[in-house]
């Protein structure tokens, strides 16, 4: 058995490093377990010829939790928003106009005039929808319910999968929906100059600085309750003993490192995976610059030019994310993918300097689904069949969607992990002071 530690965070992606840098700002001795050979998790970013490629499109929706918890680590979110105009909706009639905007509204071919009073009453008038209520609706319903038109309920399904990146209109809550739609369209997002790395680097410098010890290459096998705390052990075989321990893994990981929760077993199978497959490419140049977003309408499709608005390319070179909300599971998808840049980048074929095709990337750990009540159907940070136990990720708390889930339960995960460590440092003061008085037992 090694030393004893007061907290062990088990993953090294966003979530688990901003639980260890807060936890080891607050004085706590930390040591942060990732199982491969790098940190970074879902938020790694991969160099290529200068072309910075997240792994598929990343965005940071502005003014919700990631940046608020990152600024209160301070880590300052370098990088551009992106711009709508000129914004493509891919049709079953071909590429029209996205009607986000004024003008965008009056000119374009994809609705009718019915549906554009629908979209926009629709558009301006979300933030006064009280999402709380809708929690057990579908999306696909509560959609169906207040759009009429077709063609305009095609473009409000697409504004819905573009802001909470799911597929599964027909399972996703309504008021999680609402909510993060309402805040995409209201700040929009920022692309992250060179990439998510530069997070994962900002947050991690802030780990080191606070004296937080880090092992990689290794995964953790099991996370047993013992006498003072736990114990966590590695594939390798080594334990650590701890007060306390943060998991933030999937909900599967979760649950099969630290079997004896049976809370945990249950989140895990109630996890349903929000599956994303994503085309991301690099290319010499592109043959059309102003062609910068588009989203699908009828098919659940995603492309924009991130290196428009960041600074992920060489001089002149661009960065292209072309995503489906669903996993690639009948091998249809790369060809649809490249459908798109057909479609919207002619002749890309011939300036491609890199391709990734991803077919099944977990975009979040959980749905937010209607079923569970939205939100607050979430599993919750403290494991409670396993006192000392806490978890984070995009799967767990009552706060926001992906990464502003993982960043806000990280933030609660190493408050409550913090307050249940002090609490078993300081024994709480004996009651029946007569007695021990009497005893002679006080020694102060
Ligand atoms: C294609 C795609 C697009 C996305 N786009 C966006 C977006 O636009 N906006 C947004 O907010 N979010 C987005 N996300 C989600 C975002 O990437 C994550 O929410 C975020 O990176 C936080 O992840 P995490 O740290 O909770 O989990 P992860 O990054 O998955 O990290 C978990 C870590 O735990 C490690 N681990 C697992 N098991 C063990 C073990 N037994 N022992 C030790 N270590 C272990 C893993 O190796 C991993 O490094 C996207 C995700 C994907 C895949």
């Amino acid at each position: 058995m090694e030393r004893a530690l007061d907290l062990v965070v088990v993953g090294g992606g966003l979530s688990g490093l901003a639980s260890a840098a807060f936890a080891a700002r607050s004085g706590l001795s930390v040591l942060v377990i990732e199982k491969a050979g790098e940190l970074g998790g879902r938020a790694r970013t991969t160099m290529v010829h200068n072309f910075a490629l997240n792994l598929g499109a990343h965005a940071v929706y502005r003014g919700g939790e990631a940046e608020r918890v990152l600024s209160a680590l301070g880590v300052h979110i370098d990088g551009g928003v992106p711009n709508a105009s000129g914004a493509v909706a891919l049709t079953a009639r071909g590429a029209q106009a996205l009607p986000v905007g004024l003008v965008s509204m009056l000119t374009t071919g994809a609705l009718s005039f019915a549906g554009k009073i629908e979209v926009s009453r629709l558009l301006t008038s979300l933030h006064k929808i009280d999402a709380d209520a809708l929690a057990g609706e579908t999306a696909a319903g509560w959609i169906d319910k207040s759009v009429h038109t077709e063609g305009a309920r095609g473009i409000v399904r697409a504004l819905a999968r573009v802001s909470t990146y799911s597929g599964a209109l027909d399972r996703l809550s309504a008021g999680a929906a609402v909510s993060q739609m309402g805040l995409a369209m209201k700040n929009n997002v920022t692309y992250v100059h060179g990439g998510w790395q530069t997070l994962v680097s900002s947050v991690l410098e802030i780990v080191q600085k606070a004296g937080a010890q880090l092992v990689t290459g290794d995964g953790v096998s099991s996370v047993r309750r013992a006498a003072n705390g736990v114990v966590v052990t590695l594939a390798d075989g080594r334990s650590f003993e701890a007060n306390a321990a943060i998991i933030a893994g999937t909900p599967r990981t979760a649950a099969s490192i630290a079997s004896e929760s049976r809370y945990l077993a249950q989140a895990a199978d109630r996890a349903e995976p929000v599956k994303v497959a994503t085309l991301d490419v690099a290319l010499s140049t592109l043959p059309r610059p102003g062609c910068r977003f588009a989203l699908g309408t009828e098919r659940p499709l995603y492309y924009s030019v991130h290196s428009a608005a960041a600074r992920l390319a060489p001089e002149g070179g661009a960065v292209v994310h072309v995503m489906a909300y669903e996993a690639d599971t009948a091998g249809r998808i790369e060809a649809e993918l490249e459908g798109v840049l057909d479609t919207l980048q002619p002749g890309w074929r011939d300036r491609v300097v890199h391709r990734r095709f991803l077919p099944s990337m977990t975009a979040a750990n959980a749905l937010v689904s209607a079923a569970e009540g939205g939100f607050a159907g979430r599993s919750q940070v403290t494991v409670a069949d396993m006192p000392g136990v806490f978890v984070a990720g995009d799967w767990v708390g009552p706060k926001g969607m992906l990464l502003d889930a993982a960043l806000a339960s990280a933030e609660s995960a190493a408050g409550a992990a913090k307050v249940y460590i002090e609490q078993k440092r300081v024994p709480a003061p004996r009651r029946d002071v007569s007695r021990s008085e009497s005893a002679g037992a006080f020694a102060l």
